[in-house]
């Protein structure tokens, strides 16, 4: 693996960790507050539960707060891995005798996708913590001190279910939100080079880094196009379904978690 690489693993690792400790610490804290509501008793069913002014009011503040942090950490990656990307990819041009401009220009509209992502993941958190609770509550029957307890149990698996996949849809988008970073900038710098020297002197080539790549990376690791040109979004040699291109193909990730990389040819 190049450095560039290591250096957008270390951004994605530690803003991975970051948005992590935002959603659980929302987690745990609105967990409190059920915790505190469910012990007061006289709630009567899910739907009174999710009733409460207060605890409704907590769950949207505790969401907005952390979806405004995991908001900030991915625009700060994003322009963290742009940076790191437009650096190397002036280093290896210049390797090749070629030197280009710094200037990155129109990056596209990545980063207002990859925030509504995040709008969306937490719209359905609120959703998904709204209906898990309830449904948890009218799972248990009875109202005995035995039965609050183990009410209170169901109650905080649902949320800590909710609060896990709101956590591995975000997790996803840090991860897409550093590679696309990446994607991003070299696609405006090369961009910008063909627009300076003549499109014919420097391709680009799709290289795997994984030991086992899926159907789709395996197809495209090889493959050259003209820089700014995207590479086949059809090629697939495994037996696993195409995915969907997120935005375009002019470089990798083809798919979360991608860690395929561009390469310049000089012909
Ligand atoms: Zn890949």
């Amino acid at each position: 693996m190049n450095a560039l690489a290591l250096a957008l693993l270390a951004i994605e690792a530690r803003v991975r960790d970051a948005v992590v400790e935002q959603i659980e610490k929302a987690s745990r804290a609105y967990g409190g507050y059920l915790a505190a509501v469910l012990a007061s008793g006289g709630i009567t069913d899910g739907n009174a539960l999710n009733s409460r002014a207060d605890l409704h009011q907590a769950l949207l503040m505790l969401l907005n707060a952390a979806q405004r942090n995991v908001s900030d950490q991915i625009r700060a990656a994003y322009t963290a891995a742009v940076q790191i990307a437009r650096n190397a990819l002036v280093d290896e041009l210049s390797d090749l005798g070629h030197e280009t401009g710094t200037d990155l220009g129109n990056l596209g509209s990545t980063l207002t996708a990859l925030l509504l992502d995040v709008e969306n993941s937490f719209g359905r958190a609120r959703i998904e913590i709204q209906n898990g609770i309830a449904q948890a509550f009218d799972g248990v029957a009875g109202d005995n001190d035995q039965v609050t307890t183990v009410r209170q149990l169901a109650v905080n698996a649902a949320l800590t279910r909710a609060a896990t996949r709101l956590r591995m849809r975000s997790v996803a988008t840090v991860s897409t939100s550093v590679h696309q970073a990446s994607r991003d900038a070299q696609t405006a710098m090369l961009r910008n080079y063909a627009t300076i020297h003549g499109y014919a002197t420097v391709s680009k080539r799709w290289r795997v880094t994984s030991d086992n790549p899926c159907g789709m990376c395996k197809a495209l690791h090889g493959t050259v196009v003209g820089v700014t040109d995207e590479f086949n979004r059809n090629a697939n040699s495994g037996t696993g379904k195409l995915r969907p291109v997120y935005l375009d193909l002019q470089g990798p990730p083809r798919h979360p978690n991608c860690r395929c990389q561009i390469e310049l040819v000089v012909s």
